[in-house]
């Protein structure tokens, strides 16, 4: 059995990275250096989603994502670490290309795939885990139900227990954080957060930069994740770029800067939006006195399907 700190190397180090013009010190949290499958959040809730699978006698996980998912491939890479069998249920996309690294990093694993259509999910769900049951096995859907709930308590421990690990980090180092920024997508990350928050008492603004969902989807997604409070949820839906996977060429400068200058790599989809958007946000709402802490959350492959299509614009 291959041991949870042995996989994941948490925590992770903080790393300051200066000061922007507008006077806030910026440290950055590098979760893309967790253990397995190039690091990123889904390290930890892929850990969370295993750990409950197992203490509810599951032997089969079944995953679902976007055909450049990072949960998709890391599941696939975590069961596979552990001989646990897995299967991954891609979403088709209209006009995306279905062949990211990140689905070749988790078809490597061997992992079974299927495909569905964005519009039968919760069919094909339901389909995909009768079949596995009929074969003897015992399903694990990571979401819960077919129709994606259900589980909020489980991927809620990933990030509720890395707010602990933060408020560790703030201890030892001596610095009092007043932000925490990171790209907010389905919820889980900044669901847990909260969580952890509500928890111990903290008093920085956790704020999500969404992705791509609206404010009200988003919202109702954060609190579901958040559980039981009555907490203010903080996501930031001005700087989604009109929706998943589109950017800008302020989002392209950001990533230009972060690799040039610290050698990190952003991805446009995530933490590159995400980036961006603490910066705009900063400058907009900012007095100055922030000590602002950005979580990496991962996503490698992501960058280098974003150099691909970058030589491809250039036909080369
Ligand atoms: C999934 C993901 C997010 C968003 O996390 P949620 O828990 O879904 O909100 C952010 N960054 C990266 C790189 C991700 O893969």
């Amino acid at each position: 059995m291959i041991m949870r700190k042995e996989l994941l190397l948490e925590p992770t180090p903080v790393q300051y990275l200066g000061r922007l013009p507008g006077g806030q010190d910026i440290f950055m949290k590098r979760d893309d250096l967790l253990g397995f499958s190039f690091g990123g959040n889904k390290c930890r809730i892929g850990m969370a989603f295993l750990e409950d699978m197992e203490q509810k006698g599951g032997d089969f996980m079944v995953s679902y994502g976007s055909p450049g998912s990072n949960l998709n491939r890391t599941m696939a890479g975590l069961c596979k670490s552990r001989d646990i069998p897995c299967l991954i249920l891609v979403s088709e996309e209209e006009g995306a290309s279905s062949k990211t690294f990140n689905r070749q990093i988790a078809e490597r694993t061997g992992a079974q795939l299927a495909v569905c259509k964005k519009s039968h999910v919760a069919e094909t769900v339901a389909q995909v885990l009768e079949e596995l049951k009929k074969k003897g096995h015992r399903p694990y859907y990571l979401y819960g139900n077919q129709y994606g709930t259900g589980n909020e308590l489980a991927a809620r421990q990933a990030y509720r227990k890395a707010y602990h690990e933060i408020g560790r980090w703030e201890k030892d180092s001596g610095v009092k954080l007043t932000h925490i920024f990171h790209a907010s997508g389905t919820g889980m990350t900044q669901g847990g957060l909260v969580a952890g928050k509500r928890e111990a008492g903290g008093e920085e603004e956790i704020i999500g930069i969404s992705v791509a969902r609206d404010k009200d989807r988003g919202m109702e997604a954060v609190r579901r994740y958040a559980g039981e409070g009555n907490e203010a949820i903080r996501f930031e839906t001005d700087y989604r770029c009109g929706g998943y996977g589109l950017y800008d060429s302020s989002i392209e400068d950001v990533i230009e800067e972060m690799m040039g200058r610290h050698g990190i790599a952003l991805d446009p989809v995530y933490t590159g939006k995400a980036y961006a958007g603490m910066q705009k946000w900063l400058k907009q709402y900012g007095t100055g006195d922030e000590r602002v802490l950005f979580i990496h959350t991962g996503g490698l492959p992501l960058y280098f399907d974003y150099l691909s299509g970058k030589q491809a614009e250039n036909g080369s």
